[in-house]
């Protein structure tokens, strides 16, 4: 269970990844001096404690505490403010950060890693254990202040004290020593056959895929605007999946930079002229660091040559006249001429070439470029051999999922060579030093905000900055130097930092164009000890991953494959349980109030087996009073062998009841909020690296508390109701005569109870209770046409046997081995509450913004501007120095007090005064999103080849 929830996430996760997010590019703005408004650190404090979680104001708060000789104080709280304690994967202790996560990208680690720069720590090295560091502050005071009773704590602690100078004492030579990539070695995990698997089948291969190396990842679509449709809903989804179970309302700008980047322009108004002279398009790129940067390359396979160049040349010459400092230039490449666009800043940099008859070539990285021209032509010099066309393994997935099949409009590819690129050595390294320069950058900003809050203007040089103490000290130098020997200095606009190695924050330079050969001793042993945990957790995730995408004006659907895991026991069990002929999982009466059902297909041919058919079998036992060989899979909940022979369970297992089983939710007022993005937010943080803290345990507390709060039954499906009615009487008898019985006389009692009562319809069903002191659980059951129903509440049963006795007909559902199905068109009651709950996230997730625009609306004092374009300009200047864009997700406009000190929210107020509407405005695009959605179901069926997963989204 937990491997292949595993695998839907992250394939869904690198989807949107790769997919990305959307928003208007800021524009430029001029900023002048004026009045000073300097920072205390009591004020600084003060404004942490509403925004804990603002880098830039820990940033201050550490520089001033710095300046003040309280940095250690201050960063031992805010330590704990950022709940920054992971633990080492070498020595078990506290570590600085983990600088592989694979999903967490650079911004979500920036917090931690500043902290470490400020207090001059380096990768690798980890502070000094604090004897005291456990104690409460009262207690920790009392001791400081006693020279005698601190030199025993002191003394005490000395072992530890000893090992964690030995400990610094490696690092440090470790640090001193050089390793070639070359002798680290990547994740050792097998891959298929697939040649074998392949078996010679030779099925249609799209000539898009044989022009991209076997390790980038691959997309490929019908057309440009079925392309740029899915990126669309997907940003709209993902953008406001993120406001509610992260609370985070920024955007990256992903695929509106990268349009920027590669001069595409893609308005409506050029719908009919891409459908007219693209044949198909792919996306394609060496990893997933889409956020940071990346490179990114777009292949198009043309009809109409003439027309699609003139229209292609007229947006490189668009892009040319869009800013000043575009240099345009020529090149050859093996004979293929291509044009280059490039700003210094890196916010246009495209290559654009026909390598082809009828084919556009267009990146944003010329060693990517270089490479895909090589495979064009089908001259690869010596480095990767072969094109992702010409693998076994993607014709072996092709044999899968076809081409051209009508699901599919889209197709995204994450092949095995692209994930063993992802886990190498070379790439995880050259990552992890992109991200700590990253931080450097960043912290430079945050030290040029700092120096113009307090003299009103910008910063003339990095030395400025630490002359200044705006700055821990001299950036490019010691602790604050680039990892890969970049030289930092400061941007044109004075507000933001540059790297000679790995340039600008926001368009940091793809990992592609500065590969790593060499590293430390350090790196290299923090890369093993990385690869040994993902060898030992991540053994299963394996696999390629392919997406089949399909949108319509009436439905998105979206489809993948995992493959039968190479030794997954998980896998095995669940295939075994769930199994067997697929039949339709929704043909049971559906109450109006249902409003989520989970339905199994259980292969119980092979669950009843007697121990005699399967030696494996654990669930059958021989009954040995009877002689005969009877199962009883209820023996394991307490049910003796000769009572499961008197009612005769298994006739009724076997010819009684279907093979489903379903579990239904029913809408209710809940008695508590279950906050569900949460829970969401819950089980998608596993897929932060560790994957032990993901398990079934979370899922079971999931079930209790959804349990709790809205009424839940069981149906199953009847195959003979004669046989299930006589089971049922036979029960009857048994709990009559179980609930007279007297378990003992003590106060705290568990009490029987059982009753037969009529349903409003004249159908029998009986109750049955158990009363342990005041508390009395109750449930209830029937047979009602074809299905046989277990409820917690009364009233279910009578609203089963209404809709039963209904003429419509009814939708069987998708024929499956597993489904789960949300209704929102019986959401009635819920919706309110969870309308609620929604509403709140946004005001988190916008609060969550006030406080580093606030800081940045301080140290932009041109007080001479009128107060809305005033406060229009610090949201601009924000975006370009955060190199994130941020925004209400209720529409609200952000404004600056007139005091210039803090940033408001026209709908939600401030940290210090929040307020909200009830609901998610009318403007909120995901009210909208919500009203808009009909159905939502997702199935899993087992095959052979592997397990197939579905979810369709109805809209309507
Ligand atoms: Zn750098
Ligand atoms: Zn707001």
């Amino acid at each position: 269970m937990r491997h292949f929830i595993q695998f839907t996430l992250s394939s869904i996760t690198l989807a949107a990844l790769l997919i990305a997010l959307i928003n208007p590019a800021p524009a430029q703005n001029k900023a002048s001096a004026s009045s000073p408004q300097k920072w205390t650190l009591e004020e600084a404090l003060a404004q942490l404690r509403l925004h804990p979680q603002d880098a830039y104001m820990q940033y201050v708060a550490l520089q001033l505490a710095r300046r003040e000789g309280r940095l250690d104080e201050i960063a031992g709280s805010l330590t704990q403010a950022i709940g920054d304690e992971p633990i080492s994967r070498t020595s078990g202790r506290r570590e600085s950060v983990d600088l592989f996560s694979l999903f967490t990208g650079a911004l979500a680690v920036q917090e931690s890693l500043q902290l470490d720069a400020m207090r001059s720590s380096l990768p690798g090295d980890e502070p000094r254990p604090d004897p005291l560091r456990y104690l409460s502050p009262a207690m920790r005071k009392e001791i400081e202040n006693s020279p005698e009773r601190k030199q025993e704590y002191e003394q005490r602690f000395g072992p530890q004290i000893a090992a964690w100078e030995q400990r610094q004492a490696q690092v440090k030579k470790r640090r001193g020593e050089t390793v070639p990539i070359a002798r680290l070695s990547g994740p050792a995990i097998k891959s298929h056959s697939w040649t074998e698997l392949l078996a010679g089948r030779k099925p249609e291969i799209s000539p898009l895929a044989s022009y991209v190396p076997e390790d980038f990842y691959f997309i490929e679509f019908r057309s440009l605007t079925k392309l740029l449709d899915v990126v669309e809903t997907s940003d709209l989804w993902g953008a406001h999946l993120f406001n509610q179970v992260y609370r985070e309302a920024r955007s990256h700008n992903t695929s509106e930079r990268l349009k920027r980047q590669l001069a595409l322009e893609t308005h409506p108004q050029l719908e009919p002229f891409y459908d007219l002279a693209v044949e198909d398009v792919a996306v394609t790129g060496s990893d997933p660091f889409l956020r940071e940067g990346s490179d990114v390359s777009l292949l198009f396979r043309v009809k109409s040559a003439d027309l699609f160049r003139t229209q292609m040349e007229s947006f490189l010459a668009n892009a040319e006249r869009s800013r000043s400092g575009v240099k345009r230039s020529e090149g050859k490449y093996l004979g293929v001429e291509y044009i280059q666009l490039t700003t210094p800043d890196r916010e246009i940099n495209v290559f654009a070439a026909y390598p082809a008859p009828g084919l556009h070539l267009r990146s944003n990285s010329l060693p990517a470029f270089q490479r895909l021209i090589e495979m064009i032509l089908g001259r690869t010099a010596g480095q990767s051999p072969r094109s992702l066309g010409a693998s076994a393994e993607f014709a072996y997935i092709r044999t899968l999922m076809p081409r051209g099949a009508k699901e599919e409009d889209g197709f995204i590819y994450l092949s095995d060579p692209f994930i063993r690129r992802l886990m190498s050595p070379q790439l995880r390294l050259t990552e992890r030093r992109r991200v700590l320069c990253y931080n450097h950058l960043r912290m430079i900003g945050h030290a040029a905000l700092l120096y113009r809050t307090e003299t009103g203007k910008a910063p003339a040089s990095l030395s400025a900055l630490a002359e200044s103490q705006c700055a821990p000290g001299l950036f490019g130098e010691t602790v604050l130097a680039c990892p890969d020997g970049g030289q930092y200095s400061l941007a044109a606009d004075g507000m933001t930092g540059v790297c000679s190695h790995h340039g600008h924050a926001r368009f940091l330079t793809p990992c592609i164009e500065i590969p790593v050969t060499q590293v430390s001793g350090v790196e290299a042993d923090e890369y093993r000890a990385f690869i040994e945990e993902y060898n030992q957790y991540w053994r299963t995730f394996f696999d390629p991953i392919a997406l089949r995408v399909q949108l319509t004006p009436k439905q998105y659907r979206l489809e993948t494959i995992i493959l039968p895991l190479i030794d997954n026991s998980i896998y095995t069990r669940m295939a075994e349980a769930l199994g067997g002929e697929v039949e339709p999982l929704d043909s049971l009466p559906v109450p109006r109030r249902n409003i989520f059902s989970v339905a199994l297909r259980l292969n119980k041919e092979k669950l009843l087996a007697k121990p005699s058919d399967s030696a494996k079998s654990q669930i059958g036992t021989v009954d040995e009073n009877g002689g005969g060989q009877k199962t009883n899979p209820l023996g394991p909940l307490g049910l003796s062998d000769t009572m499961a022979e008197r009612l005769k369970l298994d006739e009724f297992l076997n010819k009684g009841l279907g093979n489903q089983l379903g579990l239904h939710v029913y809408d209710s007022h809940p008695t508590f909020d279950l906050n569900l993005p949460s829970l969401i937010g819950m089980l998608a943080g596993s897929l932060n690296g560790q994957a032990s803290s993901f398990g079934g345990v979370e899922m079971m507390i999931g079930a209790a508390i959804i349990s709790l709060n809205s009424p839940v039954y069981v149906a199953l499906p009847v195959q003979d109701a004669k046989i299930t009615d006589q089971f049922l009487e036979r029960l009857d008898d048994t709990l009559a005569v179980e609930a007279r019985k007297r378990e003992g006389v003590s106060f705290l009692s568990l009490d029987e109870d059982f009753y037969r009562f009529q349903l409003k319809q004249g159908q029998t069903a009986r109750s049955f209770g158990l009363r342990f002191g005041p508390i009395k659980l109750r449930i209830f059951w029937a047979r009602i046409g074809n299905g046989l129903y277990v409820a917690s509440k009364q009233f279910i049963l009578d609203d089963l046997c209404e809709a039963e006795s209904a003429t419509t007909a009814r939708d069987p559902g998708p024929a499956a081995h597993a489904m789960g199905r949300i209704r929102p068109q019986n959401w009635n009651q819920t919706l309110a509450d969870f309308q609620l709950g929604w509403a709140e996230n946004n005001r988190e997730a916008c609060l969550n913004n006030l406080g580093p625009l606030s800081s940045i609306g301080r140290a932009f004092t041109d007080s001479t501007l009128p107060g809305k374009e005033r406060s229009d300009a610090v949201i601009e200047f924000a975006d370009r120095i955060q190199a994130v864009h941020s925004f209400c997700p209720e529409g609200g406009r952000y404004l600056l007090s007139p005091d210039g000190k803090t940033i408001e929210c026209s709908v939600h107020g401030s940290a210090g005064k929040p307020r909200q509407p009830i609901a998610p405005t009318e403007a909120n695009a995901l009210g909208k999103l919500m009203r808009d959605f009909a159905d939502l179901t997702a199935t899993l069926t087992f095959m052979p080849e592997g397990l197939r997963a579905v979810v369709t989204i109805d809209r309507k």
